[in-house]
């Protein structure tokens, strides 16, 4: 319905498409990507197709045309929506979301990033010094989040390893003046195991080129790549000038990421009985990188410290358990140090800076960037988590695209009919739910006292899910060779089936950082570094608490998410990976038809049809449409805009396609509309 779109450029609306079905769906999603119209409205909800190539439309000048303009008045655009969610919050003082969903490498990070700097681009009109400087930061810290939470994949060369959601408050102006990240679960294994042709993430590599004072040894294989690591290190420490870091804090970074380069060519041998160190000098590098004692370094890699009972000895690991500690500390120490970034930035933006009583009563908008769907050739503990996270996600999208309708046709009083589609709720439930969901299954698994081994729990799955529709192993289908048997488990997903492989999932989930690592660090004497440890403070009688498992803590951050997300009014964009080349020419049909139906965007296109196409209040209907009709030309004399929208409409013929409702009118089909749209064009 766009204005200034025609027809050779495909339907700007799938709702407008003749017939709603897969074929002509594709059909008009491959023509407009062909046509380098990347993006196509689903009613409010954009579908956009990853262009692959540099695209002139994100200008200042398109900026301009978008500002303050409703959806339909022009092309489909990132910035047409990040303009409703904007006018919502300032107009209407609502919190608004922006949720962008999609695959690995579909764009998600790249359009969240055009919608902050369209955010930015047209806030703060008076040029506030502190609204500007507000607005640097959060733009800036998604240069340090990327360089510390990026790397590159064999589906993305820039691919986010954790999931982002981030707030930005706004005062009665509409101005940004803070915000706050919410960060979920990195995947830290990257920091000890990449896939062939992967890398770590890109602080690495920016460190080891950057900062040699730091000690190279990076392998140089590892630093071909088109990532330009060395300007990329340059803008990274500038954004934490910026930001706010300080010098000690910087430094204190640099020296983490080496820590844990060298720890990663720390080896352990064996002279008789006593577990040892092989390269002592690393030892000393390492001590004086954290500052700690040297002797202190090297007992933390080889002893742990167990109380049993009263007393407390002190148990040398054997080698197996050294390698176990030493990957540990260097994947909790990144985890840290992530956790740690984000942390201070929220510190920095935080609203909390700014005095309430000028600014008033603040809104916000959230933009959810988080990993999509992961299919790998295996898949472990993080593609279950990530897929989970999918499931909750798409829960949410059909609960408030559904419930958004029902409520407004109620809120306007519009008889409604009820649409069914497939409601994921039952995998939903078969992870989360207590007792006897996977998550529930997984932790009992840990706890026990005896064996507790990954068949444990894989065995655990299958007493207790044999007849879950969506569940199945070998065990509980002999036949089925695609699975392995004391290994695999499978589940239906709604976008597809994933074999996972148990091998691993006891040790993510408990995720054991031997106490004496912890106690190691919170004694350096570098102050930064020992704030990040503070249970390091805890002697080993103290530590009397079990911590919380990988599995539930990732849950109910998942559950709080959404229960944020919910209590927003969201804005949706769905990204579509045309092909797995990067290539800018290439729509895969086979590939983008399969996104298209796990997204649920056909089903999205014909609730959105068995409502009403458009609706508009009536002081706006008359507005665009009032010189087609003599009787509201220029001006009517109906007793209200809702008579005269009824008079209008009735002198076209339209009157049987749409309805009235207490403060918007309802156009149900689309066609009704386009002949508005040509009688407006030809007057
Ligand atoms: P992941 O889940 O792995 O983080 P993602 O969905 O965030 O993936 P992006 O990193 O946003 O994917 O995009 C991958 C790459 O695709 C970008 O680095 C860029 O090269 C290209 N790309 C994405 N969106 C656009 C766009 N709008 N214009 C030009 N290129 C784009
Ligand atoms: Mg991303």
């Amino acid at each position: 319905m766009a204005e200034h779109e025609s027809l050779e450029f495909g339907k700007a609306d799938f709702v407008l498409l003749d017939n709603v079905s897969m074929e002509e769906f594709m059909a008009n999603l491959k023509l407009r990507f062909e046509k380098g119209r990347i993006y196509t409205y689903i009613g409010e909800v954009v579908v956009s197709v990853n262009p692959y190539r540099a695209m002139n439309i994100y200008g200042r000048d398109v900026i301009e045309q978008y500002k303050g303009r409703e959806l339909y008045e022009r092309p489909p655009h990132l910035f047409a929506i990040a303009d409703a969610a904007y006018k919502a919050m300032k107009r209407r003082n609502k919190d608004t979301c922006i949720v962008i969903s999609g695959e690995s490498g579909a764009g998600k990070t790249e359009a969240s990033k055009y919608i902050m700097q369209y955010i930015a681009a047209i806030t703060n009109p008076n040029q506030r010094a502190e609204v500007e400087r507000v607005k640097n930061m959060l733009l800036k810290s998604n240069c340090v989040l990327e360089a510390f939470g990026n790397a590159k994949t064999n589906r993305n060369d820039n691919s986010s390893r954790f999931g982002k959601y981030m707030d930005i408050n706004f005062d009665f102006k509409g101005d940004p003046i803070g915000g706050h990240i919410n960060n979920y679960l990195l995947e830290k294994s990257r920091v000890i195991f990449q896939q062939e042709g992967e890398r770590s993430f890109h602080s690495f590599y920016q460190v080891n080129m950057c900062a040699p004072v730091f000690i190279c040894i990076v392998s140089p294989s590892s630093l071909q790549s088109c990532i330009n690591d060395g300007a990329d290190f340059k803008a990274v420490a500038d954004a934490m000038k910026v930001i706010g870091f300080t010098g000690d804090e910087i430094q204190t970074v640099y020296k983490i990421l080496a820590t844990i380069l060298h720890l990663g060519n720390l080896t352990f041998g064996v002279d008789g009985d006593v577990t040892l160190i092989e390269n002592t000098k690393l030892v000393s590098v390492i001590r004086e990188l954290l500052s700690t004692k040297e002797e202190n370094v090297e007992k933390a890699l080889l002893y742990r410290t167990v109380a049993t009972g009263r007393d407390v000895i002190e148990k040398q690991h054997t080698t197996q358990e050294a390698n176990y500690g030493r990957d540990a500390l260097a994947k909790a120490m990144y985890e840290r140090l992530f956790c740690w970034i984000v942390s201070r930035i929220n510190d920095i933006i935080e609203v909390r800076n700014y005095d309430a009583k000028i600014h008033g009563k603040n809104t916000v908008i959230g933009v959810l960037d988080i990993y999509g769907f992961e299919i790998f050739q295996n898949n472990s503990f993080e593609q279950f988590c990530i897929n989970y996270c999918n499931e909750k996600l798409q829960q949410l999208f059909i609960q408030l695209v559904l419930k958004q309708e029902q409520d407004e046709y109620q809120r306007e009083g519009i008889p409604w009919k009820h649409i069914d589609y497939f409601n994921n709720q039952i995998i939903v439930d078969l992870v989360e739910q207590q007792h006897k969901g996977i998550f529930a299954v997984l932790d009992e698994a840990c706890m026990n006292v005896g064996k507790v081994t990954d068949e444990v729990f894989l065995q655990g799955l299958n007493t207790k899910l044999a007849k879950h529709a969506h569940y199945t192993s070998r065990k509980l289908s002999p036949t089925d060779k695609s699975l392995e048997f004391d290994r695999d488990f499978r589940i239906r997903h709604y976008a597809g089936d994933v074999v996972y492989s148990v091998v691993g999932f006891i040790d993510k989930n408990k995720d054991t950082l031997f106490q004496d690592f912890k106690r190691l660090l919170y004694n350096s004497s570098n102050s930064v570094l020992k704030a990040m440890w503070p249970e390091g403070k805890l002697r080993i009688t103290e530590v009397t608490k079990r911590p919380l498992t990988a599995a539930t803590l990732f849950k109910n951050s998942m559950i709080s998410l959404v229960e944020n997300l919910a209590s927003k009014e969201p804005y949706y964009v769905r990204c579509i990976k045309p092909n797995d080349v990067k290539s800018p020419l290439l729509f895969e049909h086979e590939r983008c038809r399969h996104q298209v139906e796990y997204l649920g965007l056909l089903e999205n296109v014909r609730v959105r049809r068995a409502g009403f196409a458009n609706r508009q209040t009536y002081p706006r209907f008359l507005q665009r449409y009032k010189m087609i009709s003599e009787f509201t030309w220029p001006n009517h004399d109906l007793p209200s805009d809702k008579d005269a929208v009824k008079r209008l409409l009735q002198g076209c013929g339209f009157d049987h396609d749409v309805a009235y409702g207490k403060t918007k009118v309802f156009i149900r089909t689309p066609r009704t509309l386009f002949s508005l749209e040509e009688q407006r064009a030809e007057m």
